[in-house]
């Protein structure tokens, strides 16, 4: 058989298409490598997927690929099919999808190269020399004892540890043919130290369950409440498959990814594990990639993208908090990490566990489905259940800076009794409304329809969709009236009030703007580890994965605004999230307290929310969504388009409808717009869509599948583009 002389190439374009090139067919054919390519006039980079001899084009006019940069596959056979599933599944183009899957450090022409570490140790040299050091050298013999204790060497960040000027000691060393280095590809891993719990008999029970199945693909659902142990079963989990040879996925959300796990996971596993996350550089998050592939580490613990980390010994992937928003990725390609780790899973054939105290509904309904695995863990292994949410009504309190007289008094309580208090306001800045009293006129974004909020520290009035900045105005724009004021409060005023009121007391405050970097938030987080009394203000950066034993009372101070949204989702979010803030409370050897300020004490939901456990809230709101024909009980499929002027924007959704009409079974679905999106304007460009819903999957998919290939023809460009968004997060 003659060997191939074309290929077809996937390239980071929005472009429903693959690219064909010919090859040089004297080198062997790299399926999943990366080719530099000739493409109009200038040069991209392309994946190969496959080769043939024959070209439907004329072969005279097909350009030769420019070179080959890989020497072996960067995704390879499983991984593409993966990516084509995702490609085909979520309707992306695969040129997006192939390069959304590779760390950003290869999407370009740079060389992949494995990761090398320098290791320095001592050469066979007299130990007369060395102890000779002492007297003349301190500096220099300081770090050859070192080396002695370690006859496998030192890396140049242990040699640092030792000695911030290192680098200029170990050349005098060298010099003195004292010590010498090498390259290695494997560092050593630190033995891990922990001593195991002993499992609580749930725990041991839920355990055992899981073990049974680990050979092969189950979706396990994980329901425990908050500080039931679920770590814990993952990381005997994870044991369980290292002890077979075999690799790890474990994902958390981003804000879940803090020291205090990383710490447990290398208690257990030593250095065996590789980490990855948005605070690394791209470089970083390359090697990690890397080190896994190769099979240097066993564990990969990271967010989202982390699940697209290649290895030839996948044998289980763990999602913790699963029910968290941070899973979908809402930009460029639109996907679900935890749905497309379950296809992972069952085309390895790979078990998979979804953990969280407060599901998904969507899991929870494919419980009942039977298609998951439900495991219950009731009770926490410390002493204390998690609080029950206490409302308070403050129909007819006063206010400071947000709280109530009565939230006070329980904050002094906690305080006194020198624990430490979590107060949890999910709106970041001073004030979130800035407004004229004499004529009404607000503030607003002049590029979002949204309100600016107003940020005291850097005194400016800030867009928290656009980031547009504009000076807080001393006159009304409107009027002219002297007095511009502002209302309701954000965490920086909250920080504020409660330093002026408990002066002896620690505020710590945790939201984007307070936490720059992921060492802000470390040193944060010390302090609450500390276990000294303090109080921690924060946004939903505080409301999970977190476990400070000292905190024993959680307030949760405006949850009102959920209760009235226009998503159908909210009701979910907001028992989430209240369950999740009151779990972090009373998980030391002190029953913890969990409050609620409200001025809806009598609705329904707050009602549930205080007497009942999420479980049952849940169940409820599945039925609410059975009977409204909302997911999981249907599908969504979603066409955006935005653009400079909102005409526009729908016409190019008119034209997608037109498309879809015709398809058999359209009828059948119900389809809504093509309207304006609930925020029309963002960042400039205005928006809308067209919403498809349907009970019937499979009719969906058979719309889609008739019509997509004439849709997926309609260009975009700068002026309206759109997009598709499958199983979009909201209508
Ligand atoms: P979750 O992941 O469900 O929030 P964790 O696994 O973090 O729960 O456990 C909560 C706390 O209980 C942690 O401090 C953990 O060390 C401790 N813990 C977990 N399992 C046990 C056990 N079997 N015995 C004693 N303490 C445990
Ligand atoms: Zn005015
Ligand atoms: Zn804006």
């Amino acid at each position: 058989m003659p060997p191939p002389r074309f290929a077809c190439f996937a390239i980071a374009l929005p472009l429903y298409r693959v690219f064909e090139y010919a090859i040089d067919n004297k080198a062997p054919v790299i399926v999943g490598a990366r080719y530099r390519l000739p493409f109009a006039n200038g040069i991209k980079t392309g994946v190969l997927l496959n080769a043939s001899e024959h070209s439907e084009f004329d072969p005279a006019r097909i350009k030769p690929v420019l070179e080959q940069l890989d020497q072996h596959a960067i995704l390879d056979e499983h991984m593409l099919a993966l990516v084509r599933w995702m490609s085909d599944y979520y309707l992306q183009p695969l040129g997006e999808v192939v390069f959304q899957c590779i760390p950003g450090y290869l999407r370009g022409a740079r060389a992949h190269h494995p990761l090398r570490v320098k290791r320095w140790r001592l050469t066979a040299a007299d130990a007369d020399l060395i102890d000779a050091l002492e007297r003349r050298s301190p500096r220099q013999f300081e770090i050859c004892q070192a080396l002695r204790r370690q006859p496998d060497g030192l890396t140049a960040a242990d040699l640092k540890q030792i000695n911030p000027h290192w680098h200029a000691v170990m050349k005098a060393l060298q010099a003195k043919q004292v010590v010498r280095w090498e390259w290695i590809e494997r560092p050593l891993s630190s033995q891990p130290s922990a001593k195991l719990p002993v499992l609580s008999d749930e725990q041991h029970g839920v355990l055992l369950d899981i073990e049974s199945g680990l050979d092969r693909f189950a979706v396990h659902l994980l329901d425990g409440i908050t500080g039931s142990g679920k770590t814990e079963i993952y990381l005997r989990l994870i044991a369980d498959r290292l002890a077979a040879a075999m690799q790890v996925i474990y994902l958390v959300p981003e804000i879940g990814l803090t020291d205090q796990l990383i710490e447990r996971v290398r208690s257990r596993f030593g250095d065996c594990f590789a980490l990855s996350h948005s605070g690394l550089t791209e470089l970083q998050r390359y090697q990690a990639w890397d080190r896994f592939r190769r099979g240097e580490v066993s564990i990969m613990l990271g967010t989202r993208s982390s699940l697209f980390s290649q290895c030839d010994r996948l044998g289980l992937i763990i999602i913790d908090e699963e029910h968290d928003h941070s899973y979908r990725q809402e930009d460029g390609v639109r996907y679900h990490a935890r749905d497309v780790a379950i296809k992972r899973a069952q085309m390895l054939d790979i078990p998979i566990v979804l953990g969280s105290a407060t599901p998904s509904l969507v899991s929870i309904a494919n419980c009942a489905r039977e298609t998951y695995f439900r495991h219950r863990l009731d009770q926490r292994p410390t002493r204390y259940p998690p609080p029950p949410l206490q409302l308070i009504d403050v129909r007819n309190s006063r206010f400071d800076f947000g709280c109530s007289a009565q939230t006070f008094a329980r904050v002094e309580k906690h305080l006194q009794q020198n624990g430490q208090v979590l107060i949890y306001l999910n709106r970041r800045g001073f004030a979130p409304v800035v407004m004229c009293h004499e004529c009404g006129w607000q503030a607003l974004c002049r590029n979002c329809d949204s309100r600016m909020t107003m940020h005291q520290s850097v005194q400016t009035l800030l867009c928290h969709h656009c980031g547009a900045k504009q000076a807080i105005p001393e006159t009304c724009a409107e009027c002219g009236h002297q007095e511009v004021r502002h209302y309701g409060i954000g965490t920086e005023q909250l920080e504020q009030g409660l330093r002026q009121r408990y002066a002896d007391t620690p505020i710590l405050r945790i939201d984007r703007d307070s936490i720059a970097s992921r060492d802000a938030l470390k040193s944060r987080l010390r302090q609450l580890q500390s276990g000294e009394p303090c109080i921690l203000i924060g946004t939903q950066m505080i409301a999970k994965g977190h476990d400070y034993p000292a905190i024993t009372l959680s307030v949760i101070l405006d949850a009102d605004q959920a209760l009235f949204s226009a998503s159908y989702r909210s009701s979910e979010r907001l028992a989430q999230t209240l369950f999740q803030v009151s779990g972090r409370s009373g998980r030391g050897d002190r029953q913890g307290e969990a409050i609620l300020q409200t001025r809806f004490a009598e609705h329904p939901l707050m009602q549930a929310l205080a007497r009942r456990d999420y479980r049952v809230i849940a169940d409820d709101l599945l039925q609410e969504r059975r009977q409204l024909g909302f997911p999981p009980y249907a599908r969504v499929v979603i066409f955006r388009a935005d653009a400079v002027e909102l005409k526009a924007a729908l016409a190019k959704l008119d034209e997608i409808k037109a498309l879809l009409q015709p398809a058999r079974g359209f009828a059948e679905l119900s389809c809504v717009g093509p309207m304006p999106a609930l925020m029309t304007r963002r960042i400039g460009r205005y928006r809308a869509q067209l919403c498809l819903l349907a009970q019937d999957y499979q009719l969906l998919r058979s719309v889609l599948a008739q019509t997509m290939p004439e849709i997926q023809q309609i260009p975009g460009s700068s002026r309206v583009s759109w997009s598709i968004d499958v199983d979009a997060y909201d209508l």
